[in-house]
């Protein structure tokens, strides 16, 4: 039986409407999230990615801000902005829109960051209270991991977990979060040996690895759920034919783009796995909505008992 297709765009449809509400509510009551946005020099594709999230903002009612220093901004002005947002009361989250250019110490500029405004979930002290599971800002797309098994009723406690992919931004934290709803977790990686078999253990699997269908069948026990982090782009037409033979919808649109996104499961899955997400349309729309909730929450954690409402 072909498996059930988890639409992130509804679920992160579903997620923003409760956000707006709650922004209206905090609005009201005087305190208007905001978000600033730094993005450094010209890159198209995060240049994109900024303006989803302005978009965002200014659909739900959350303040935004873009600053855009030059391609030659250096750590010393970077930390400056940083330091200035993190003194201002409006901003509540502060996003700093990887990859830095080159000469950019990357990490000093997201250790700038004040913890309390790490909409990115990114800091050390972050990435500390999750792992000691205490109240803090989660990253993102991992986030998002949770929100679709949560709002699919796909139970995560007691269940077999195997997460490919160890990076900070996703296998680490999604492992985490995993385990905090009381999954047991496995985590694989490009030294694991026998991933296929360590796979097939699995009651959910996690694909972040960042290599188009690298998830084949053998790496899925029939009737798992499996989740598909990955987002890459394929461009030859040989390879498009090894993914999506026989799908003529999908071969009109490469054909006119000369392009198509593949995730790192290979979509021939879908025919053993119980539950799949799609690439596009699965975890990518999560990534944006939990940007917002954790902008919300950052300004509710910030600005006290007020912001929070009942508790
Ligand atoms: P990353 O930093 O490059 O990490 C990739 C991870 O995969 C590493 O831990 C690496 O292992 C592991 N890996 C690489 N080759 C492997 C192999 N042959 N076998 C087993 N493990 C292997 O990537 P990332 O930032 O985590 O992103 C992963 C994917 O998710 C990418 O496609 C990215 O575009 C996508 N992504 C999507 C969203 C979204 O919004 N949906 C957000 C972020 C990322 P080692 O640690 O041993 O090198």
């Amino acid at each position: 039986m072909a498996a059930i297709i988890l639409d992130g765009n509804r679920i992160a449809a579903q997620i923003k409407t409760e956000i707006g509400q709650e922004v209206c509510r905090l609005s009201d009551a005087g305190f208007r999230p905001g978000l600033a946005v730094i993005l450094a020099g010209h890159n198209p594709a995060s240049e994109i990615y900024v303006r989803n999230k302005v978009k965002s903002c200014e659909q739900l009612g959350i303040l935004s801000e873009s600053i855009g220093p030059p391609q030659s901004v250096s750590t010393k002005e970077l930390l400056e902005i940083v330091g200035r947002l993190n003194q201002r009361d409006e901003i509540d989250g502060i996003l700093v829109q990887l990859p830095l250019p080159e000469q950019v110490d990357a990490k000093s500029v997201l250790l700038a960051v004040a913890p309390e405004k790490d909409v990115d979930g990114f800091h050390p002290v972050n990435v500390g209270n999750l792992s000691t599971q205490r109240p803090g800002l989660v990253p993102c797309t991992p986030a998002g991991v949770i929100e679709i098994l949560r709002r699919s009723n796909l139970p995560i406690e007691g269940r077999n977990a195997v997460v490919i992919g160890r990076s900070d931004i996703v296998g680490k934290p999604v492992a985490m979060l995993l385990l905090n709803n009381n999954a047991t977790v496995t985590v694989c990686h490009s030294k694991t040996i026998n991933i296929a078999q360590i796979a097939r253990q699995a009651d959910i699997l996690v694909a972040a690895i960042g290599k188009p269908g690298f998830v084949t069948r053998e790496f899925v026990k029939p009737g798992a759920t499996v989740i598909d982090v990955g987002i890459n782009k394929v461009t030859d037409k040989k390879e498009f034919e090894r993914f999506f033979a026989g799908d003529t919808s999908r071969e009109r649109t490469f054909l006119e783009k000369g392009s198509t996104l593949v995730g790192d499961v290979h979509p021939h899955v879908k025919e053993l796995a119980g539950a799949l997400t799609p690439v596009p349309g699965g975890v990518g729309p999560l990534t944006i909505a939990m940007l917002m909730a954790n902008t919300v929450k950052a300004c509710q954690m910030r600005r006290g008992k007020v912001a929070r409402g009942r508790e």
